[in-house]
């Protein structure tokens, strides 16, 4: 791994940027519509990253829709533990 260059996201809910490793990745699954919390990174196509706190707030909102063209029908990240 390179080191010196920390990736950077935006939080889906409150905008700020932080680096990519304190995020959440939310991956979408194509076939349910659903909003997964894809902690490992495998999840196809486009991602979307929310702060750990911020995951509660997160909403089926033009953001969400932006981040998923216009897919996301659920969120069904919150029954998933926090670990860390
Ligand atoms: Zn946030």
């Amino acid at each position: 791994m390179k080191r010196g260059h920390i990736p950077v996201r935006t939080c889906l809910v409150c905008m700020r940027k932080r680096p990519k490793e304190e995020l959440a990745r939310l991956g979408l699954d194509v076939e349910s519509g659903r909003i997964l919390e894809d902690s490992r990174g495998k999840m196809k196509g486009r991602g979307a990253y929310a702060c750990r706190e911020c995951l509660p707030g997160l909403r089926l909102d033009r953001r969400m829709q932006r981040a998923f063209r216009n897919r996301a029908r659920e969120i069904c990240v919150l029954e998933v533990p926090l670990l860390k």
